[in-house]
């Protein structure tokens, strides 16, 4: 992955993708504390390739920083500028992008005081996370034996290098389950999120979501609530229990990467029907109609890349 063509923005500056490096005591890769943002450019039309929800995703890096303790050395229209530049750099018309904020490597001790926080924003061609064939049939899913973060163990709201480590361990777990993906509960053990995506059931046609208490502030959920509200749907954020997952007529998951993907079984259980209910098929095409540009009211998603 490391060895390609293309440039990746490194402080700053366009650095060949080959010679964007760090030194091994970069403290971020000891203790993984660290900020970065998962996000999608589309071709949407006329607007050409366009960084779909870009300024949430800039806001949202710039508060898990700000929870973190990380002084972020850009302002948010320079990242957001950097994030438009790599898309429209390495010539790609669809592209997944990362910008991570982490501590440098000039010193090494916990008290992390006079560590310069670096940014870098790497774009690349990611197609899609599941096979096509998930986004019709939808996933098998296992609720994981590993808790999500507890709200006073590690800071939920931050999108923060070293969580991932809880969502790697339980998304492992569930694939050597024979399943695609794991669903984690809170540290009550109430249905919490995906191993990187937020989740939803309908019943009786009322859409049901966890609150924000122990899951990631998910962009695509968000956009999901305005797009269900102009449909009429009722979205209810409230405690969810697993067998209210198992009861459920329909479930799914929304995250950038994962986009809008319907679950078709947990933990063995079949989920409605057994595959994509319409209430999810409704929403997800809605939303693969936003990013690509086709929902005139919603313009202002869409940054393009073009200048
Ligand atoms: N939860 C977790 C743990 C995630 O990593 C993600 C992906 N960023 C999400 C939810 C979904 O967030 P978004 O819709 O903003 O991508």
């Amino acid at each position: 992955f490391a060895d390609r063509d293309g440039v990746i923005w490194f402080d700053g500056e366009l650095v060949p993708w080959r010679d964007a490096k760090v030194h091994v005591l970069t403290h971020t890769l000891h203790y993984g504390m660290g900020v970065f943002e998962g996000v999608r450019a589309y071709h949407a039309g006329e607007n050409g390739t366009s960084i779909f929800r870009l300024q949430e995703h800039t806001d949202r890096l710039f508060r898990s920083a700000h929870i973190m303790n990380m002084k972020m050395p850009w302002s948010k229209d320079e990242v957001n500028e950097a994030q438009r530049l790599v898309v429209r750099e390495n010539n790609l018309n669809e592209a997944y992008l990362r910008p991570m904020a982490f501590l440098g490597s000039e010193g090494m001790g916990l008290r992390a005081d006079n560590l310069k926080v670096h940014l870098i924003v790497a774009a690349w061609d990611w197609p899609s996370y599941m096979s096509p064939e998930a986004k019709e049939i939808g996933i098998k899913v296992r609720v994981s034996s590993y808790t999500r973060h507890h709200v006073n163990i590690s800071m939920c709201k931050a999108k923060a290098n070293g969580h991932y480590i809880n969502s790697m361990l339980a998304l492992k777990e569930a694939l050597d389950c024979g399943c695609e993906e794991a669903l984690l509960l809170d540290a009550e053990g109430y249905v919490a999120e995906g191993s990187g995506e937020n989740v939803f059931i309908v019943r009786n046609g009322v859409i049901y979501t966890p609150e924000l208490t122990s899951c990631l502030d998910g962009i695509t959920r968000n956009t999901i609530f305005q797009l269900a509200d102009e449909c009429g749907y009722k979205i209810v954020e409230k405690r969810i229990s697993r067998d209210e997952v198992y009861v459920a007529d329909e479930a799914f998951f929304t995250g950038t990467a994962a986009e809008v993907l319907p679950i078709r079984e947990l933990d063995g259980r079949q989920i409605g029907p057994g595959h994509r209910g319409p209430i999810t098929e409704k929403l997800q095409s809605l939303y693969f109609a936003a990013v690509r540009g086709e929902l005139p009211q919603h313009r202002e998603w869409l940054a393009p890349v073009s200048n």
